[in-house]
Protein backbone atom coordinates (compact mmCIF):
# COMPACT_ATOMS: atom_id res chain seq x y z
CA UNK A 1 0.00 0.00 0.00
CA UNK A 2 2.80 2.43 0.87
CA UNK A 3 5.34 1.79 -1.81
CA UNK A 4 2.22 2.04 -4.00
CA UNK A 5 1.72 5.84 -3.31
CA UNK A 6 4.94 6.10 -3.18
CA UNK A 7 5.64 5.09 -6.51
CA UNK A 8 2.77 7.52 -7.42
CA UNK A 9 3.42 10.93 -6.49
CA UNK A 10 7.54 10.19 -7.22
CA UNK A 11 9.13 12.43 -4.61
CA UNK A 12 12.36 13.91 -5.39
CA UNK A 13 15.01 15.94 -4.05
CA UNK A 14 15.31 18.70 -5.63
CA UNK A 15 19.03 19.62 -6.50
CA UNK A 16 20.04 23.05 -4.93
CA UNK A 17 16.80 24.19 -4.21
CA UNK A 18 16.91 26.36 -0.85
CA UNK A 19 14.47 25.76 2.00
CA UNK A 20 11.94 29.38 1.62
CA UNK A 21 11.66 28.63 5.77
CA UNK A 22 14.67 27.53 6.89
CA UNK A 23 16.97 28.06 4.14
CA UNK A 24 18.88 24.66 4.20
CA UNK A 25 19.97 23.44 0.90
CA UNK A 26 18.99 20.12 -0.80
CA UNK A 27 16.19 19.48 1.93
CA UNK A 28 13.47 19.96 -0.35
CA UNK A 29 11.32 17.39 -1.71
CA UNK A 30 9.32 18.06 -5.02
CA UNK A 31 6.46 15.62 -6.60
CA UNK A 32 3.31 16.54 -8.54
CA UNK A 33 -0.83 15.54 -7.69
CA UNK A 34 -3.26 16.07 -10.34
CA UNK A 35 -0.68 18.06 -12.10
CA UNK A 36 -0.10 20.71 -9.36
CA UNK A 37 3.41 20.46 -8.44
CA UNK A 38 4.04 20.55 -4.01
CA UNK A 39 7.00 20.94 -2.44
CA UNK A 40 7.96 19.73 1.37
CA UNK A 41 11.28 20.34 2.81
CA UNK A 42 12.16 17.33 5.51
CA UNK A 43 14.45 19.73 7.00
CA UNK A 44 11.77 21.59 9.14
CA UNK A 45 8.60 20.27 7.44
CA UNK A 46 7.66 23.45 5.62
CA UNK A 47 5.07 22.55 2.67
CA UNK A 48 3.81 24.36 0.06
CA UNK A 49 2.40 24.43 -3.50
CA UNK A 50 3.42 25.88 -6.48
CA UNK A 51 0.34 27.46 -9.01
CA UNK A 52 -0.07 28.47 -12.63
CA UNK A 53 2.49 31.37 -12.66
CA UNK A 54 5.11 28.68 -10.77
CA UNK A 55 4.44 31.19 -7.56
CA UNK A 56 4.79 29.65 -3.89
CA UNK A 57 1.44 29.03 -2.16
CA UNK A 58 1.76 28.16 1.74
CA UNK A 59 -0.86 26.53 2.80
CA UNK A 60 -2.95 28.11 5.24
CA UNK A 61 -5.13 26.30 7.40
CA UNK A 62 -3.94 27.83 10.88
CA UNK A 63 -5.80 31.17 9.72
CA UNK A 64 -8.49 29.72 8.45
CA UNK A 65 -9.51 27.82 11.75
CA UNK A 66 -9.49 30.79 13.50
CA UNK A 67 -12.04 33.10 11.71
CA UNK A 68 -15.12 31.70 12.89
CA UNK A 69 -13.49 32.83 16.94
CA UNK A 70 -13.44 35.87 15.41
CA UNK A 71 -16.79 36.09 14.02
CA UNK A 72 -18.16 35.43 17.36
CA UNK A 73 -16.88 38.66 19.03
CA UNK A 74 -20.04 40.93 17.62
CA UNK A 75 -22.34 38.73 19.94
CA UNK A 76 -20.38 40.31 23.44
CA UNK A 77 -20.67 43.90 21.40
CA UNK A 78 -24.50 43.24 21.28
CA UNK A 79 -24.46 42.59 24.87
CA UNK A 80 -22.48 45.90 25.84
CA UNK A 81 -24.62 48.18 23.84
CA UNK A 82 -27.49 47.23 26.89
CA UNK A 83 -25.77 49.27 29.24
CA UNK A 84 -26.20 53.41 29.14
CA UNK A 85 -22.83 55.23 27.50
CA UNK A 86 -22.10 58.25 29.71
CA UNK A 87 -20.12 59.69 27.25
CA UNK A 88 -22.66 60.01 24.76
CA UNK A 89 -25.81 61.45 27.16
CA UNK A 90 -23.08 64.54 28.28
CA UNK A 91 -22.34 66.75 25.50
CA UNK A 92 -19.15 68.65 26.26
ZN1 LIG B 1 13.04 23.92 5.64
Amino acid sequence: MSDDAVSRTRKRFIAGAVCPACSEPDKLMMWNEDGVPHRECVACGFTDTLNEQGLSVPKELGTRVNQPAVKAQPVQVQTVQFFPNPKLKKPH
